[in-house]
């Protein structure tokens, strides 16, 4: 094993355990928020130039540490200013693994969509991120590391404005089923010494996965936002598996009591538009009926088709049809647009490339099998 490979690396240590790391070698605290300033504010991975820092600390901190970015592999952007990076990751010799972040830049703010996991075992019907099976989770360095690079790709607007302005953890994967390495991603991103975005620029997207709803409700404050595809649990247990263990009745005490204990606004609701399994008039009915009286917005996600899905996009008329049955019944909803469809980065296209997988579905029973790609 190489020297390098021994170095301890600092991307994704939050303020607490980067003091602990300082402290392992006789630094003071304040050595930890120095460092986080460098890292997060001025983007610099160099120790060398973190020109503030004592010398022998920096001397210190090159034997034992790094800031070991992932590897961009390939940078596009589409007509509309989508952009969308592939960044590989490693795996097992031979076995290199290639995520997705996407930049999504719309007036007044900049959206940047990460991703938590290298596929998804969760295998939700109509996601591409869930057809391709799981690899493994990404560690936090990995999951900071996508802001950590593009922010350095899009830097500050003329005013000194840093561009991404929020953050969403609705890329590959699933983050709650990341946890241990989604919290501490999701702490550098509040901190004031890290990207200091507020509570409501950063959104946590999960397709359900209650028990750790309620272990997020002590651990941050972000923005909840839950994929329920479906007003009830006979549709829901077909769209999104995990459903078949924790049910919608389960699943919306969660979502308010996280609003409750985190003194939120409200959850946003994801709904992808399924043509014909999900958009019907009656279906909006019941949605309504669920969510009125609580703080809860709908967004409707027109679905984004990929080689190999059964399903089709709702019309335009059915989703905006949709929409205005849930605010008759006092539900707040909106359409989300298509973005970056020219280069595949809309919701639930993002493949990434994924070899060696597991493909791990949770239903009522866990079933793990290996395939060989
Ligand atoms: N695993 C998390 C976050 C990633 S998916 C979750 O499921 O919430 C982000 C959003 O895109 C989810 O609401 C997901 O259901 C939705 N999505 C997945 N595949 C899609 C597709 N093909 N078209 C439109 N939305 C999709
Ligand atoms: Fe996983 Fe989310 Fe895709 Fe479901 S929608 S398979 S939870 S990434």
């Amino acid at each position: 094993m190489s020297v390098a490979a021994e170095r301890a690396n600092l991307l994704g240590m939050h303020r607490a355990e980067l003091e602990a790391f300082v402290a392992g070698f006789g630094a003071k605290p304040y050595r930890a928020r120095q460092l986080l300033k460098w890292i997060y504010r001025r983007g610099e991975a160099d120790f060398s130039r973190m020109t503030d820092l004592a010398r022998d600390f920096r001397a210190g901190l090159a034997e034992r540490a790094e800031v070991c970015v992932p590897e961009i592999v390939a940078d596009r952007t589409a007509s509309d200013g989508t952009r969308k990076w592939l960044l590989r990751m490693p795996g097992a010799a031979g076995n290199e693994q290639v995520i997705e972040t996407v930049f999504i830049p719309e007036p007044g703010r900049g959206t940047l969509c990460i991703s938590s996991q290298i596929g998804c075992a969760l295998d939700c019907a109509f996601c591409a991120t869930g057809a391709q099976g799981f690899n493994r989770n990404l560690t936090a360095a990995e999951i900071i590391g996508q802001v950590w690079l593009a922010n350095r790709e899009l830097g500050y607007d003329p005013d000194g404005e840093r561009i991404i302005s929020n953050v969403v953890l609705m890329g590959m994967g699933e983050p709650l089923a990341n946890y241990r390495n989604v919290l501490p991603a999701m702490q550098l991103m509040l901190d004031d010494l890290g990207y200091d975005l507020s509570r409501r620029r950063v959104t946590l997207s999960t397709s359900g996965l209650v028990p750790q709803i309620y272990r997020l409700a002590e651990d941050v404050n972000v923005a909840l936002a839950v994929s329920l595809h479906a007003p009830n649990d006979r549709l829901r247990d077909e769209l999104v598996p995990i459903n078949r263990r924790h049910p919608i009745a389960e699943l919306l005490p969660a979502c308010w009591h996280y609003l409750e204990r985190q003194n939120g606004r409200s959850v946003t609701f994801e709904y992808t538009m399924l043509d014909g399994v999900n958009d019907r008039p009656e279906h909006a009915r019941e949605l309504a009926r669920l969510l009125h009286g609580h703080h809860a917005k709908v967004n409707l996600i027109p679905f984004n088709t990929f080689p190999g899905t059964k399903y089709q996009r709702s019309s335009a008329e059915a989703i905006r049809r949709f929409r205005d049955l849930l605010m008759q019944g006092g539900v707040m909803a909106t359409i989300r647009k298509t973005r970056g469809d020219d280069i595949d980065a809309a919701c639930g296209q993002l493949r990434g490339l994924v070899a060696d997988r597991t493909l791990v579905r949770l239903g009522s029973k866990l079933v793990s099998l290996a395939v060989r790609a």
